[in-house]
Formats: C-alpha cells, sequence, structure tokens
C-alpha cells in the first residue's frame, strides 16, 4: 500500500490521501474513509479495484468454461489416432504407433490430473492414486521423413495449439537468441492467447540432435552452450510454472507475465542423430552396415535403428536427466521409392490431389499419366531430394500451366512422362534441392 506516496513532495496530511494511489482529496472526485482503519480510498482506486475483480471473474469463467469443454471433448483411443495418423502419413508403422500410445496416455494423464484437481482437498494419504507421468517423445530419423508432419497432424486430430522450434536457434537466458521461455509465448500465441489451452498444448522441438554436447565425456570436450540449453529445456519438459512475456521478446520490468505450466504441455522432440547406427551398433556389440566382420545371427543388421534405445541418444550427447523426460524413444525410417510414390497421391492432402483441387477451381480438370508420377520420384531418388523435393519438382512441372491455364480456354489437361521431362530439366538442380 502506498500510503506514505501522498506525502511525497505535496506536503498532504496522511489523511487527506487516498492511501492506495496518494492522490490528495482536491484531485479526487470523491475519498471514503475507512471508519477504524483510518485508510482513504479514492473513486478511481474503487473503479479500478473493481475492474480487476470483474476481469478476475470473467477470467475465472472463462477457464471454467475451457476446463469443460475439454472434459467434454472425445478421447481418441491408439487404434484411432494411428488410423488418423495414415491419412496423412505413409508409413512409419513403428513410429506411428508408439506415438498413438503416447497420446492417449497423456490423455489419461490430463484426465488424472484434472480428477486430483477436483481431490486438491484430500489429504496425501486419502489421495492415493498412482501419479502418471509424462509421456514426452523423441523421433530419430532423416530429414524429410515425416518427423514434423506427425507432430502437426497429431495437433490436428486433437485440436490443442500447436508450436515448432528449432532448436538450434535456442540460447541459455540471456544469450543473444531464443530463450527457452520463448518457445512458451509462441505456444500462448498459437493458442490466441488461451492459457488453459496452452497449459495442453503440444511443443515439437526440431533438430534437439544439434544441441548435443559434443563427445561423451563432459569434462573433456564440454558444449557449454549445447548443455546450457538443455538444462534449460529440462526444466520445461519436467513441469514448472514459467513466468512469460505473452509476445516473446526480452523480459522488461513493467511487462505483464503470464504464467504457464508446462506440466501437461506435451513435448515432441525430432532429430536425425546422424550416424547414431553406429553408436547402436557398438552397443548391440556388432558393426556397423558396410563394416560388417562378425555376423551376428539375431540383429537385422539392415534394420539397425530398430534397436534404438534411450542410452544411444545419451551416448550422441543430450544430458541423461533430458533423457530421461524423454521416456517415448522411437525411429523414422528412410523414405523408400514405394513410400515416396505413395507420398505423391495416397494422403489426404496429397501434392497430386493438390494441384488437382487448384486448377479444378479453374475449370480445368487435370490428371497425371503414371508414367508421369514415376519419373517425379525416379528424379527425386536419383537426386537425393526426399519427399521434400516431390513438390519442389511438381512446381517445376506444372508452373507454367498454372501461369497460362487461367487465362486460357482449356478444360483439360493431362501431365504426360515427356511434358514433365521437358520441364524438369530445364531447372538446375540446386534450384529443387534449396527450394526444399
Ligand atoms: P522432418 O520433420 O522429418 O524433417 P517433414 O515432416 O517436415 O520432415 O516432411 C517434409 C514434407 O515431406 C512433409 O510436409 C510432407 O509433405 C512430406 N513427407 C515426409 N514424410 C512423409 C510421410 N511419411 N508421409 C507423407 N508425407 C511425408
Amino acid at each position: 500500500m502506498a500510503t506514505g506516496k501522498g506525502n511525497k513532495g505535496g506536503g498532504h496530511r496522511h489523511e487527506d490521501c487516498c492511501s492506495f494511489c496518494g492522490r490528495p482529496r482536491r484531485e479526487a472526485a470523491l475519498l471514503f474513509r475507512g471508519v477504524d482503519s483510518g485508510a482513504n480510498i479514492c473513486d478511481r482506486c474503487i473503479e479500478l479495484g473493481y475492474k480487476s475483480l470483474a476481469e478476475n471473474d470473467m477470467l475465472q469463467e472463462s477457464a471454467k468454461r475451457q476446463k469443460e469443454s475439454f472434459a467434454e471433448s472425445k478421447i481418441y483411443k491408439p487404434a484411432e489416432i494411428k488410423e488418423f495418423l495414415d491419412k496423412y502419413v505413409i508409413g512409419q508403422e513403428m513410429a506411428k504407433r508408439y506415438i498413438s500410445v503416447a497420446v492417449y496416455n497423456h490423455y489419461k494423464r490430463l484426465m488424472a490430473a484434472e480428477k486430483a484437481g477436483d481431490k486438491a482437498s484430500l489429504t496425501q494419504e486419502e489421495n492415493n492414486d498412482v501419479e502418471l507421468e509424462k509421456s514426452n517423445i523423441v523421433l530419430v530419423g532423416p530429414t524429410g521423413t515425416g518427423k514434423t508432419l506427425i507432430a502437426r497432424t497429431i495437433a490436428r486430430l486433437l485440436n490443442v495449439p500447436f508450436t515448432i522450434v528449432d532448436a538450434t536457434v535456442l540460447t541459455e537466458a540471456g544469450y543473444v537468441g531464443e530463450d527457452v521461455e520463448g518457445i512458451l509465448s509462441r505456444l500462448y500465441q498459437a493458442s490466441n492467447y488461451n492459457l488453459e489451452a496452452t497449459q495442453r498444448g503440444i511443443i515439437f522441438i526440431d533438430e534437439i540432435d544439434k544441441i548435443a554436447r559434443k563427445g561423451d565425456n563432459p569434462s573433456i570436450t564440454r558444449d557449454v552452450s549445447g548443455e546450457g540449453v538443455q538444462q534449460a529445456l529440462l526444466k520445461i519438459l519436467e513441469g514448472t510454472v514459467v513466468n512469460v512475456a505473452p509476445e516473446g521478446g526480452r523480459k522488461h520490468p513493467d511487462q505483464k507475465f503470464v504464467h504457464i505450466d508446462t506440466r501437461n504441455i506435451l513435448f515432441i522432440c525430432g532429430g536425425a542423430f546422424d550416424g547414431i547406427e553406429k553408436r547402436i551398433a557398438q552397443r548391440l556389440n556388432t558393426h556397423a552396415i558396410g563394416y560388417g566382420r562378425r555376423k551376428t545371427e539375431c540383429v537385422d543388421k539392415e534394420n539397425i535403428m530398430r534397436y534404438i534405445q534411450p542410452q544411444d541418444i545419451k551416448s550422441f550427447g543430450l544430458i541423461p536427466e533430458l533423457v530421461g523426460r524423454l521416456p517415448v524413444l522411437t525411429y523414422m525410417e528412410p523414405l523408400t521409392r514405394d513410400v515416396l510414390r505413395n507420398i505423391l497421391t495416397e494422403p489426404k492432402n496429397a501434392i497430386v490431389r493438390q494441384y488437382k483441387r487448384l486448377l479444378d477451381m479453374d475449370g480445368v480438370e487435370l490428371s497425371f499419366e503414371e508414367d508421369t508420377l514415376d519419373y517425379i520420384v525416379d528424379k527425386a531418388v536419383e537426386f537425393k531430394l526426399g519427399a521434400r523435393g516431390l513438390r519442389s519438382i511438381c512446381e517445376a512441372i506444372m508452373t507454367d500451366l498454372m501461369y497460362e491455364l487461367p487465362t486460357s480456354d482449356r478444360k483439360q489437361v493431362n501431365i504426360t512422362r515427356e511434358y514433365a521431362q521437358s520441364k524438369f530439366e530445364r531447372m538446375p538442380v540446386e534450384v529443387l534441392r534449396n527450394a526444399g
């Protein structure tokens, strides 16, 4: 209370000023005097107080409504989650199964948290429910194999806010770059400033392997910044309440903060972990593919990634505490030719379907010959452009048509292999590579 404030400079007697803002009686329209306390309050402070009470009521009301809408929301079973993922993500069976279970368990955990909230008045002995740990996920696999796509698709199904951050831009607080807390600002913005929703959101942290500690032995080649970022991430992964600047950026004293509880935010981390196969192979006491000297019968050397374990990402340079907070570990398979071919046409929003839809809006019926689709996949494989390359190749093929068709009379277009080839060959491969 700023009781002394009114005496500053103005020289007013204590009883002639508002005890809250220090305004003298002559500047206030009204000044109420407390009966026994001797404290005063002016009209403006009453109004402010009233407004914040109303605001608080509104906040509580909206929090209650959000809670109710969550309680009413559908809980998807693992098979239903996987079925939804199948519509968008081709292949990656193992990863999709793991994630479906992890997300289902995450929901159970949210339910349990909700119940625990209702039982908040119980004593520890009365409330002896088993505490469910968070099922944060790590997806290990080459770039362009669908890690982000899986995370994004899950968020779409669950209808929760979702944000993607690149671990390489994260720094410890106080350094140039983005604070780890900035991730939460982004999620808060993605939720349209809805605190309840933010606290149940999903954060995808890409390139988690790039903040690995260099070298297995922390005391010799210690990569301070990487480890510092891991430590900072650890806190929010574990679950803590963080003061977050809603608009992000550096904190400054007059800024209003929101307090975001990260306990129920699901983290999905992705990384290529280049060379991790060798570590897995070493652990399995065999040799990486191509160095095979000793044959170990039961190890499928073609699929070394299947054997990935938490200790492998630890030996890659993630600190043990962080690895411990990422209990669901699964891998992404490299995309085979067949998978790439399916990616072109199968997913609900497959590239080919998107072009058809675009031209349909101009009244043009578009078709691709099977041969053309094979050609597109061949080029993506030949130039190692991956799934992202499929789109850039299609773009190279389709751009001229998309320019010309809206002002022409053509109602039907069939893309032949020859046409595709003529357009593709005019495009420098470097451009396609960078477009991905
Ligand atoms: P990552 O995060 O592994 O680097 P992305 O998820 O960003 O890869 O994939 C890049 C693009 O490639 C996606 O937007 C999608 O169009 C396509 N893609 C990659 N993998 C798949 C897949 N398994 N199924 C369908 N599309 C895929």
